[in-house]
């Protein structure tokens, strides 16, 4: 895509694009690929190109684009036609309070995984600020613990990956939220290398069926690692080697969190059941889906 011509060869006379025209361009464009969300998209995309604040495009936004700015943005809608996220293409995302950093070794952290913050928030309103003990198992970008160290001030977390890269992109967002001081990063499969207890042990594992994955958009086919996606032929695999261990790794009282895929709610509190927890409350996402799974040991003897 040629920003100053549209679909034409370029020529030295023509005067440069506005932005408000750019952002007209690059929304049919995207638009013309199958992008969902063509408008904000381009809008998004145009702001970063320019490094604009939503405030400084809204106040000029009939300002010509400068060539670097029409090249930059030519090159992020050429990635967003091949169906990069724009959160990869521009290597942040806005996640709870926080903007974090997304590289391409991580799951894109999804505003469906903040109903799992809000869960926590709301089992846990009267220790907010207590010196909690929290477990992030399969931590990523590590989105889930910077927003819940966010939240819960006197909070200590472990987070742990299998991946080399999602700790590091862990360890990154950390450390720019501010948080490294109250947080270690372990590689290693689940809790496999842990001791110890924790008060609240989270997870946003793998749970795509091996088979569905081919069928997913292409944002998450081509951009999500397959290794944050997989949870095996039937979805459920890590659910299982995480439920393994938890109840040596809960403390007195814990609270267990999962995010589940849409239609996993009722396997996965099957799956706890069987290993002795109670269902505390299956919490829906803004899509009105089963989206988090809260849980405690059931008290011995009952
Ligand atoms: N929510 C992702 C998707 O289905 C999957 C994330 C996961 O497997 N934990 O697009």
């Amino acid at each position: 895509m040629k920003l100053s011509v549209g679909k034409k060869a370029a020529t030295s006379s023509e005067p440069p694009p506005t932005r408000i025209e750019a952002i007209a361009k690059v929304a049919d464009y995207l638009e013309a690929a199958g992008v969902a969300d063509a408008q904000e998209d381009a809008r998004a995309l145009l702001r970063a190109a320019a490094g604009l604040t939503r405030l400084e495009l809204a106040l000029a936004p009939r300002a010509p684009l400068s060539d670097e700015e029409a090249r930059t943005l030519s090159d992020y809608a050429a990635r967003r036609v091949a169906r990069e996220p724009v959160s990869r293409i521009l290597g942040e995302r806005g996640f709870w309070t926080l903007d974090l950093a997304v590289t391409p070794g991580v799951l894109d952290p999804r505003a469906d995984t903040e109903t799992l913050v809000e869960t926590a928030l709301s089992f846990l309103a009267k220790k907010r600020d207590a010196p909690l003990s929290i477990l992030d198992l399969g931590a990523g970008s590590g989105a889930i613990a910077c927003a819940l160290l966010s939240e819960f001030p006197g909070a200590r977390a472990v987070a742990v990956d299998l991946s080399a890269e999602a700790c590091a992109a862990t360890a990154a967002n950390l450390a720019r939220c501010g948080f490294s001081n109250r947080a270690s990063v372990v590689r290693g499969r689940w809790a496999e290398a842990l001791q110890g207890r924790f008060d609240l042990i989270v997870s946003n594992p793998p749970y795509v069926r091996t088979d569905d994955i081919a069928g997913l958009e292409p944002e998450v086919r081509l951009h999500d690692p397959a290794l944050a996606l997989d949870g095996g032929a039937d979805g459920l695999d890590c659910y299982r080697e995480i439920i393994r261990d938890m109840p040596r790794l809960l403390a007195e009282d814990g609270l267990v969190l999962f995010e589940v895929g849409f239609d996993q709610a009722v396997s996965v509190a099957t799956l706890l059941g069987a290993k002795g927890f109670q269902i505390e409350r299956v919490a829906r996402d803004a899509g009105r889906h089963e989206r988090v799974v809260a849980a405690r040991l059931a008290a011995s003897g009952k």
